[in-house]
């Protein structure tokens, strides 16, 4: 048969179109997010089996030596049962694997969900390490695959390497090789839309998609498997240079756009250095800088603000917010809690000094007497300095001539609630400042299409933050740092992981109560402020400013106070089962500290020397820090949320690919600049409704 004689379906045709796919078990591959030809090609394989490796089950045995040995076998699952171990009480799985030549047993500790997987009649290919047990030689705790349920194999033979793929709702083995085959013969290759610099090295997409299904038998499967082969680049670069050319095409579309422009006169100079408690460091000078030729551009300003924890951020933004204010405008600062609304608001209230009416918070759970008269003042324009959570977005505010919105802690907004700004007919200058430094790769995505500053110089007279390791043992030292800090005048944070016991957990973990009762052992004279997430609002606020006034010495806090509380005369932090935090988390916390003019400490009670851990103690650098973090959690975790808007890619990964991301960023931007082709436009809309731009800023 040749592939000529077929019908030739855009990548865009439904799975229909394929031999043997009829409406139901097109709805149950739908059910799996595979729809065209398009979803079930770019599903590409995880890994690859070597055929030259896989071994006879008849010839294992004769290998004395086989122990740990890795072996890749294929054949039928006979018998499969559970049981429990005498000695440690386990649960062990067990099930027999044979082929023409032989038996292995294969077991699994503390894996029940095993057995509901497999079935005698399972054809499985199972890798995993060789070991001689009590009956002889056996497979434990194999990685396996579902083959299919009886059935020939015999086309998984026609090359050297067999690709495996993930789980497919209810497609397996067989029958997905069968259909990728298929969708393969029968694909007509795209238009070219990748610019030719893009495009240069790399196969058509066609042939690149050949590539990863049905490698060439001189293919390196490590190179596979890393997808560092041209064929993968290819795929990524489709994805990365749409959503790049997206992104491009929405700041072009936003630098079109008049914004209203603020007016800088010589007096509103001397009324915002009037508000200056100290000298700007060169960073934020040169921020500022870049934002006031933003606002007064006559264009719609969008900028991401970067900078390590204690850069001092808030007072650019603060500075931002004044240009506006001073001039007869509104700007507002939406924070993600109440407790960081109210610092900002002390702060700015503070840099205002007697012009601090001019200042208004907003906030979810106001009294309803008190939040009609926000809802006045910032409707009638009194307010000129606006601060609040996300109560600013809702319907009933209204405000009289909003200018500028700065986003503090960014990643904390979903898009929906931006959304609802514009839907009040608003086109604000936006600023968004992040928490924590965003590694490159990532903020390109995120923000690809927001001008970036970044303060990348801490303001003068720092003091060194010592960062330590304790183990849990000997955490009498720690306590000992406390004790010191504390009796020379200064305060110290305690933060603990869990508000409730945690039964469920491995390590049993010390909750906030149980650590109140140790500290109020350790430091009887000590006042004591404990706070976490489930306090009342006013209770919250309450015990906090106990805190930042100084009556109370010691603030015992779960992750609360993670973003942005500011109590100079904090001197030691203290994290107890630091090994529950992600990585940039630490950093953030450790940045509540080292604020003053005494040098500080930051000490992780952890069992656990991990390497994010070590990172910590190695380095302050933030942007490194956020670095490492992506790296050991990938782009999905590294804000802890979904609220990400990352893109959904497929073949690309903003780890791996950031250097392809940068190339397609340069390259979107002469496309643009040279004008689209129809067929790039075309096939631009149909990818940003698969990778959901749309979603992204
Ligand atoms: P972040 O970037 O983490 O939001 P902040 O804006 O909270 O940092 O600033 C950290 C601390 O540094 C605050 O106590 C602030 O008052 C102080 N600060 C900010 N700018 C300067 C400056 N130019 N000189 C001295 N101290 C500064
Ligand atoms: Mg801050």
């Amino acid at each position: 048969m040749t592939a000529e004689a077929l019908p030739r379906f855009p990548l865009s045709a439904k799975v229909t179109a394929l031999r043997g796919v009829g409406p139901v078990f097109a709805e149950a591959l739908a059910g799996a997010g595979i729809e065209t030809l398009r979803d079930l090609l770019w599903a590409l394989p995880h890994r690859y089996v070597d055929r030259g490796s896989l071994q006879k089950i008849g010839d294992l045995g004769y290998r004395a030596e086989a122990d740990r040995e890795i072996a890749t076998v294929l054949g039928t699952i006979q018998d499969v049962r559970q049981s429990t171990t005498r000695v440690q009480r386990m649960n062990l799985t067990e099930a027999l694997l044979v082929d023409g030549t032989g038996g292995l047993r294969l077991i699994w500790f503390n894996q029940p969900h095993v057995a509901r997987l497999l079935k005698a009649g399972d054809r499985v290919l199972a890798f995993g390490p060789l070991a001689s047990g009590r009956h002889g030689l056996e497979m434990r705790g194999p990685a396996f695959e579902l083959m299919g349920r009886g059935g020939d194999e015999e086309n998984l033979w026609v090359r050297r390497y067999l690709p495996l793929y993930r789980k497919l709702g209810p497609v397996m083995g067989r029958t997905r090789q069968r259909l990728v085959q298929d969708a393969l013969a029968r694909a007509a290759g795209p238009e070219e839309w990748l610019p030719a610099e893009l495009a240069r090295d790399v196969p058509d997409t066609l042939a690149a998609l050949r590539l990863l299904h049905q490698p060439p038998d001189d293919s390196d499967p490590a190179l596979l498997e890393a997808h560092a082969t041209p064929a993968h680049q290819r795929l990524a670069s489709e994805e990365l240079f749409a959503f790049a050319l997206g992104v491009t095409l929405r700041r072009a579309g936003r630098m079109a756009r008049r914004g209203q422009a603020v007016v800088t006169t010589p007096e509103l100079r001397e009324r915002l250095q009037a508000y200056l408690p100290f000298r700007l460091t060169g960073a934020q000078r040169q921020t500022f800088r870049e934002i006031v030729a933003d606002l007064t551009s006559g264009r719609v300003m969008h900028r991401l603000l970067q900078g390590d924890v204690g850069s001092g951020k808030t007072l650019v933004a603060f500075l931002a917010m004044a240009m506006v204010a001073e001039t007869g405008g509104q700007a507002a600062l939406l924070v993600p809690t109440e407790v960081l609304a109210r610092q900002h608001a002390a702060t700015v209230q503070r840099l205002l000094k007697q012009e601090a009416g001019r200042l208004q918070l907003l906030l979810g759970p106001m009294k309803a007497a008190e939040k009609r008269a926000a809802l006045a003042r910032i409707g009638s324009g009194e307010a000129g300095y606006i601060i609040g959570t996300h109560a600013l977005f809702q319907e009933s505010v209204t405000f009289s001539r909003l200018q500028l919105v700065v986003v503090d802690e960014q990643h904390r907004f979903g898009v929906r609630q931006r959304e609802a700004l514009k839907q009040k007919g608003l086109d604000p200058h936006w600023l968004v400042m992040s928490a924590t430094p965003i590694p490159r790769s990532l903020a390109l995505a995120l923000f690809g299409d927001l001008e970036q500053s970044v303060l990348d110089e801490l303001p003068p007279g720092r003091q060194p933050i010592t960062t330590r390791l304790v183990d849990p043992a000997e955490a009498e030292r720690a306590w000992a740092v406390v004790e010191r800090e504390l009796n020379a005048g200064h305060q110290a944070f305690i933060v603990s992981p869990a508000i409730d016991p945690q039964d469920e957990a491995k390590v049993p973990l010390r909750d906030i109560q149980a650590m109140e009762a140790l500290l109020r052992a350790q430091f009887p004279d000590q006042a004591i402020a404990v706070v976490h997430g489930r306090l009342k609002p006013d209770a919250m606020a309450e015990r906090m400013e106990a805190f930042v006034s100084g009556a109370a010495r010691i603030l015992l806090a779960t992750t609360v106070i993670e973003v942005g509380v500011d109590v100079p005369n904090a001197t030691v932090m203290v994290v107890d089962h630091a090994e529950r935090f992600g990585l940039s988390q630490l950093h953030q916390l450790r940045g509540r500290v080292g604020r003053g003019s005494a040098p500080s400490h930051f000490l992780m009670l952890s069992g656990s020397e991990t390497d994010r851990l070590r990172a910590l103690v190695a380095t302050q650098d933030g942007f490194r820090i956020a670095q490492k973090d992506l790296e050991l959690r990938g782009p999905g975790e590294f804000f802890g949320t979904r609220q990400a808007g990352l893109p959904q890619f497929q073949a690309a990964d903003l780890v791996r690919d950031r250097l392809l991301l940068v190339r397609c960023r340069a390259a979107a931007e002469q496309a643009v600049a040279r004008g689209l082709s129809e067929a790039q436009l075309g096939w631009l809309r149909q990818e940003q409704a698969r990778l959901k731009l749309a979603e992204i800023s």
